[in-house]
């Protein structure tokens, strides 16, 4: 076949021989005058002219042929171009018609219509149009089509139903003139890139919900993290757990209810939080008191949720601890198998309903305020216990624990103290074996069943290593064992003997003076006439000594009354304590028994002291007199007087019958006589000692007895010097004293 190039060479040579034959022809019909001549040569040319116009006939139909091919092919190329795009090319007419021009046989692939049927009704596309989209897209393909071109995505329904997502682009194809050719149109299908894009969401709102997930999950821990730390830091419970309640609202609840079991086991409201500033409608809000259904679930120990996990119908209110709620969760509190309590939380607003991850983090929480409070309670009764421990450590009574075998469980250190028994020899034995004396006594010993004040006590002797004491005890029996108070009553006793054995001395010492005075007036009064003037004088002078006697015994008794009352007045006064023993020993010798000799030891420089001047004549006069008293067999009373550092230190030394070493203290209580029923032969009240030391005590003195049985006793007082107590206020003189004691007490100050 030839080229459109070779076509075009040869038909220019054609042409040009053409020329030359025509010229070659004239040139010989002008030139040639023979007939045939002529005629040939017109013949030849005509022929020639034929051969020509044949050829060129058929030339013209060859190149036709060749640009018709040419022709089909691009179209082919095109077309298979353009069927071969993975999009539909819709060609339109841009008149009033929009006449489908050309559609791309793939939109029968994208929306089940065939082409045909595309180019046979025109609406056909938006009559596709899904009616979401129908709205957005109309006036944009008005707008395509008043020459604007335009992208627009969209949903057209395939026949078969289904929705498919296209992407328009359409714009004006003009000619080389600029008028308007036709509209051109693509639809390409972007239901997988919408498809993709959807998942792609889909993937983005997944990553948003595990991101919202985890930021609860760890809001849930640092709940529960803070939570606890409250719980931790205090043992002060109601506090914390105010404070946890008012955490939990902040995000887990709208209202957060805590009832906790007080002392007596009773279930209390302790805290009831809300995060909402109003009431809910309708509803009252939780009572001060916890209610029915809250200690159901304390009782009960089971969780209870509202609405009920897996329960789909929403939206049902819940009514609970007075609130109209929209879920609630009432944990109960446990610690170690006991109920303590219960925890309500409630949305009545905000938020859904409660979901198992939601009972498990409030059943953690329970777990944790349990934990704390038993924690808390333990403290308080470890505290309680210890503050019982360290009472019975310091109280005055005796406190004995039986538990119900009789073994002793609890010694207190003043049991210990009235019965010289130590703890570790009693606590884990019976009583009866380790307490001396209680086998015998514990019968006698009322028991009640109610420590209710005013219970009986009965008075026993125990013995102990230091003698017998007697306790006045009583018992109160209680599940565990038996608990007894007693309280050493020995003292009070021997009191109380003393006193009997005073009335029974005082009444003797009275009765025979006054005996005396009766019987000596009696004879003046009957034998006056019978008496010379010395008879008559021994009685007067009888009548009057006993009476001395008798008002020096009252004497005695009001003094030591006053003392015990404080009512004495005593005079500070500087004097020769020398001058005043001479004194008193110079008026003791006159009515001194002839068997006793006194002397006076006061070598020496004495300072003078300051004290109450008849106060110390009657201490003096009191020993001196005691001195001989209890020297039935005669001797020698030695009164002396000598300085000590800043005191001025008295003595009587007598070699009577001396004082027995458990004795020493004690002849200076009131109304104590070492020999109460005069084996002896010597009376008194016991008030005479005791008077004496309650007045030098009272003058910042201290009086005390030496004594070696059979060589007598020696009875020493001291008084600061009157130097001392004019210069040092009180609190120096008390300390030097107190050193001066100690001195005493190991010897070193002695004059003995
Ligand atoms: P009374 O009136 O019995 O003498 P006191 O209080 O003066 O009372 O003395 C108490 C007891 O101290 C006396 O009963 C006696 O047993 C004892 N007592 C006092 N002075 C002496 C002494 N110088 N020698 C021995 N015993 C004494």
């Amino acid at each position: 076949m030839l080229s459109l190039e070779k076509y075009r060479a040869r038909f220019g040579i054609v042409a040009v021989v053409a020329l030359a034959l025509a010229g070659a022809a004239a040139a010989l019909l002008v030139l040639l005058d023979a007939r045939w001549a002529r005629i040939v040569t017109a013949a030849v040319s005509w022929a020639a002219a034929v051969g020509l116009t044949v050829f060129l006939v058929r030339r013209a139909r060859a190149r036709e042929h060749i640009r018709r091919d040419a022709i089909t092919k691009a179209e082919a190329r095109h077309r298979a171009l353009l069927e071969g795009m993975p999009l539909v090319t819709w060609l339109r007419d841009t008149g009033d018609s929009k006449e489908t021009l050309y559609v791309g046989p793939a939109i029968a692939e994208l929306t089940g219509y065939s082409a045909s049927e595309w180019r046979e009704q025109p609406d056909l596309h938006e009559k596709l149009l899904h009616s979401d989209d129908r709205d957005r897209v109309v006036p944009e393909l008005e707008r395509a089509a008043g020459g604007a071109p335009i992208t627009i995505d969209y949903r057209l329904l395939a026949r078969d139903g289904r929705a498919t997502w296209v992407r328009e682009d359409t714009a004006t194809v003009l000619d080389h003139k600029g008028e308007p050719l036709y509209l051109q149109t693509f639809l390409r299908d972007i239901g997988e890139w919408k498809r993709a894009e959807d998942r792609r969401e889909e993937v983005q709102a997944a990553e948003r919900d595990a991101a919202a997930e985890s930021a609860e999950r760890q809001g849930r821990l640092d709940l529960l993290r803070r939570a606890g730390n409250d719980l931790v830091a205090s043992v002060e419970m109601d506090g914390a757990l105010t404070r946890v309640s008012e955490l939990v609202v902040s995000d887990f609840a709208d209202w957060c209810v805590v009832d906790v079991v007080d002392e007596g086991n009773q279930l209390r409201r302790v805290a009831a939080a809300r995060a909402e500033l109003t009431h809910p409608n309708g509803a009252h809000g939780p009572s001060d008191d916890p209610e029915n259904e809250v200690r159901a679930v304390f009782e009960s120990g089971r969780t209870r949720v509202l609405p009920p996990l897996g329960d789909t119908s929403s939206g049902q209110r819940a009514e609970f601890v007075g609130l109209e709620a929209r879920s609630v969760i009432c944990v109960p509190l446990w610690a170690r198998k006991q109920a303590l309590g219960a925890l309500t939380f409630a949305r009545t607003q905000r938020g859904p309903a409660y979901s198992a991850d939601d009972v498990a983090l409030a059943e953690d929480l329970a777990a944790r305020v349990a934990l704390a409070f038993d924690r808390a309670r333990l403290y308080r009764e470890v505290e309680d216990r210890s503050d019982a421990a360290r009472v019975l450590e310091y109280v005055a009574d005796g406190v004995l624990l039986l538990d119900r075998n009789g073994v002793v469980r609890l010694w207190n250190p003043a049991a210990k103290a009235i019965t010289y028994i130590d703890a570790d020899q009693v606590v884990g034995k019976t009583a009866t074996e380790a307490i001396p004396g209680w086998k015998d006594a514990v019968d006698t010993v009322p028991v009640s069943a109610s420590p209710s004040p005013g219970h009986d006590e009965v008075l026993i002797p125990i013995e102990t290593s230091r003698g017998e004491r007697w306790i006045a005890i009583s018992g109160v029996r209680f599940f565990g064992g038996t608990v007894y108070a007693f309280r050493d009553l020995t003292d009070a006793r021997q009191l109380e003997e003393i006193k009997a054995d005073f009335i029974a001395t005082a009444s003797h010492e009275l009765r025979t003076p006054l005996a005396a005075v009766y019987g000596a007036a009696q004879t003046l009064l009957r034998h006056d006439f019978a008496l010379d003037e010395t008879g008559r004088e021994r009685f007067v002078s009888l009548i009057a000594d006993e009476s001395e006697r008798l008002g020096r015994i009252v004497n005695e008794i009001l003094l030591a009354n006053q003392l015990d009352a404080g009512r004495i007045d005593l005079e500070r006064e500087p004097f020769d304590g020398r001058d005043l023993l001479e004194r008193v020993v110079e008026a003791t010798r006159m009515h001194a028994p002839p068997s006793v000799k006194l002397t006076i030891n006061a070598n020496g420089d004495v300072p003078h002291v300051a004290a109450d001047l008849d106060k110390v004549r009657q201490v003096l006069v009191n020993l001196v007199e005691n001195a001989i008293k209890y020297s039935p067999d005669g001797g020698t009373v030695e009164v002396g007087i000598g300085a000590r550092d800043d005191f001025v230190q008295f003595h009587v030394r007598d070699e009577g019958l001396g004082v027995a070493p458990e004795e020493q203290e004690r002849i200076f209580e009131k109304f104590y006589r070492a020999d109460p029923h005069m084996t002896r032969g010597v009376g008194g009240t016991g008030l005479g000692l005791y008077i004496c030391k309650e007045l030098i005590d009272r003058m910042d003195g201290r009086i005390w007895v030496e004594s070696n049985d059979d060589k007598g006793s020696t009875f020493f007082f001291e008084l600061l010097t009157a130097d001392v107590l004019a210069h040092q206020d009180t609190a120096h003189r008390r300390l030097q004293s107190d050193a001066h004691r100690a001195r005493l007490k190991s010897g070193t100050g002695s004059n003995n």
